[in-house]
């Protein structure tokens, strides 16, 4: 019976991309080293020294690596008080960021200013890769050599106008970050992997049954596939799916004592091994703790969720009503989930599984790019500021997506969220993106 728990594979750790953090005076390049490395597609320059920007990130990325580019941007132009803000913004960096990219003029040397950034910058355990800047020609390099004393390793010499330099830059700063394995989902993956989900007697067997009789013969041997015994290759709505641990389905396990352990185990394990599940309610009846709990499971696990409402053909009027009422107070918390109300005995709108897996697997997968997410949430953080608490006001300074399937986002912020601001941009999410059948789970670094 634990067969299938062997080879049961524990849900992948959030990873996240790295984050690069460029900081440095007003006018030393910033901006232009940004378009640089980003192969001037987002960022603009502004040629008004000290001109305040928003913070802003980018996704960029260089020799196949991705990583996260924040323009620490500029500052109100008040040159009372100057170095404190700059210093502020280099501890943001710092909290914030995997890696800070120093940023000093080559044409004019270091002011007082940069050096209380440097200070800032030595205390702090981030690495820092320091970029001196409009160093157009030979004859520049001479000045940036002199920078080793500002004590923060070799001083790449760089023009973020004319690209010299840069690519030296980029590895040095590579080399720098943390290790992250490759984000994306594998392209020659086999077929999906789907779990039938539900407690005992709500008909899993009978829809697996019908999905299977319905389908056309599937041969086994499909390119890049390996089938557990446990496990079959079905189709689909004309799309073929793995239906995980389908013997234990099947077979129906029940007799030996302590059953119900083993199944909640059985359960679980499915659930890991599937990328979306289907969780088989029965809908003549009233929905019960059990229900709600492997529903939890599911989300837990971050897989994307179809909910099947079952033997809808021995629903009357009055038990849909009720069943309404059901839904409402116990599934609200799944109301992301895609569903169908179907009777796997008679074939009832069995047709509607294939579209409502399909959309929430394209859900679970989504991407939004990082500028598009920055966007929008500056457009959030404008219309509904955070409250402010005891005098002071959590912001949200940028955010960026980590991770697909399910999509999970990091929030950088200065102060902690109240959970309930963080849930209003939760539900502003998926207003805005849809992620219909799939959980979003969002993830806040705040800097104190
Ligand atoms: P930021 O305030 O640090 O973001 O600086 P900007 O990127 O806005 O650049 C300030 C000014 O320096 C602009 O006029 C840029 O054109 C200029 N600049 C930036 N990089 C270089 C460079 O490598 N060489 C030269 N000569 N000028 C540069
Ligand atoms: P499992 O334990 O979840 O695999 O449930 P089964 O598929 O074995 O179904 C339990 C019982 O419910 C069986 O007697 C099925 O015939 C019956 N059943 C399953 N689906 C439906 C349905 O849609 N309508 C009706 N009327 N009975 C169903």
């Amino acid at each position: 019976m634990t067969e299938t728990l062997g080879s049961a594979s524990l849900p992948a750790p959030a990873r996240t991309l790295p984050v690069v953090a460029v900081v440095g005076r007003p006018n030393v390049g910033k901006s232009t080293l940004v378009n640089r490395i980003l192969g001037r597609r987002e960022a603009v320059v502004q040629d008004v020294p000290g001109v305040t920007r928003d913070r802003v990130s980018y996704d960029a990325d260089w020799n196949g690596r991705s990583f996260v580019l924040v323009d620490t941007g500029g500052w109100a132009p008040d040159a009372q008080g100057l170095a404190a803000q700059i210093a502020e913004q280099a501890e943001l960096a710092i909290a914030t960021a995997d890696a800070v990219v120093l940023v000093v003029d080559g044409t004019v040397g270091t002011l007082d200013s940069d050096q209380a950034v440097v200070k800032v910058l030595r205390r702090s355990k981030k690495p820092v890769v320091l970029a001196v800047n409009k160093v157009d020609d030979q004859r520049a390099e001479a000045e940036a050599a002199s920078m080793w004393n500002l004590g923060l390793g070799e001083p790449y010499a760089v023009s973020a106008l004319h690209g010299r330099g840069s690519g030296d830059l980029l590895d040095a700063v590579l080399a720098a970050l943390p290790p992250t394995p490759p984000l994306d989902l594998d392209p020659e993956r086999g077929p999906r992997r789907v779990a039938i989900v539900g407690k005992p007697n709500v008909g899993k067997s009978s829809l697996l049954n019908k999905l299977a009789r319905q389908q056309r013969v599937v041969v086994h041997d499909m390119a890049g596939t390996t089938v557990d015994p446990v496990d079959e290759l079905v189709e689909v709505d004309g799309e073929t799916y793995v239906f995980i641990d389908t013997a234990g389905i099947r077979r129906r396990v029940k007799e030996a004592s302590g059953h119900e352990y083993y199944a909640s185990l059985r359960t679980q394990g499915a659930i890991e091994r599937a990328e979306v599940c289907v969780a088989v309610l029965d809908a003549s009846v009233p929905l019960t703790e059990q229900d709600v709990r492997i529903l939890t499971s599911v989300e837990e696990a971050g897989r994307a969720l179809v909910i099947a409402y079952n033997k809808w053909d021995l629903t009357d009027e009055e038990r849909r009503h009720y069943l309404g009422r059901e839904v409402e107070l116990d599934i609200a918390p799944f109301a992301w989930a895609s569903h169908v109300n179907i009777s796997a005995q008679t074939g009832r709108h069995v047709d509607r599984l294939g579209p409502a897996l399909q959309e929430a697997l394209t859900s679970w997968e989504t991407r939004i790019s990082t500028g598009k997410l920055n966007a929008f949430l500056g457009r959030v953080v404008a219309a509904h500021p955070h409250p402010v608490r005891g005098g002071k006001q959590p912001r949200i300074l940028f955010g960026t997506q980590a991770q697909a399937g399910p999509p999970t986002f990091v929030l950088f912020t200065s102060g902690q969220l109240e959970p309930g601001y963080q849930r209003f941009v939760e539900r502003r999410l998926r207003e805005e993106f849809g992620f219909v059948g799939t959980p979003v789970h969002v993830e806040v670094r705040a800097r104190e």
